[in-house]
């Protein structure tokens, strides 16, 4: 089971939908069935108590509750508890992570991060999976390593890669 976020999008993802499912994505459609605007899978928490931290979430947010299970809460608020979760903790991933979206002053590419809705460091969450559980650098192949999906990656390939695919 799963704790799930789910964003409205038409009010920029401020109204945010704290539940529990097994298949997230067939909860996000069903949802989306009966919604005017486009609801956005935010993250979720994979964890055997997905009931109880789903009611201390309810309780945490209930100043700011709207109705059912929405509450008025901000993608940002909800992040330091996916930070929590570590390699329990994913973030919807963006589909265009790393590519580069513009350059700084010295020229150094600035790129788009794995979250759209808030700025993780780049070790902190897995550009493949959005596990958060903090990419652990391993000397042997000066690569970084996620536990949770098993890739490994220096952040650059990506990045690369991309940019083969514009050319
Ligand atoms: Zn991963």
């Amino acid at each position: 089971m799963a704790v799930y976020f789910i964003g409205e999008e038409e009010s920029g993802c401020c109204r945010i939908k704290i539940g529990v499912a097994k298949d997230i994505e067939k909860r996000r459609s069903n949802l989306q069935t009966g919604s005017p605007s486009e609801l956005r899978l935010l993250g979720w928490i994979h964890t055997e108590a997905a009931f109880e931290l789903e009611r201390r979430l309810h309780q945490q947010f209930s100043a700011a509750h709207v109705r059912g299970e929405w509450f008025a809460i901000e993608p940002a608020d909800i992040l330091p508890i996916l930070r929590r979760a570590t390699s329990e903790g994913f973030v919807a991933r963006n589909a265009n992570a790393f590519q580069i979206v513009g350059y700084d002053r010295d020229a150094v590419p600035e790129y788009l991060g794995v979250w759209e809705w808030g700025d993780l460091e780049i070790d902190e969450c897995c550009p493949f999976c959005g596990c958060l559980c903090g990419m652990a650098f391993q000397d042997a192949s000066q690569m970084y390593h996620c536990i949770r999906c098993d890739a490994l990656t220096d952040f650059s390939e990506l990045s690369h890669r991309h940019n083969e695919s514009e050319g």
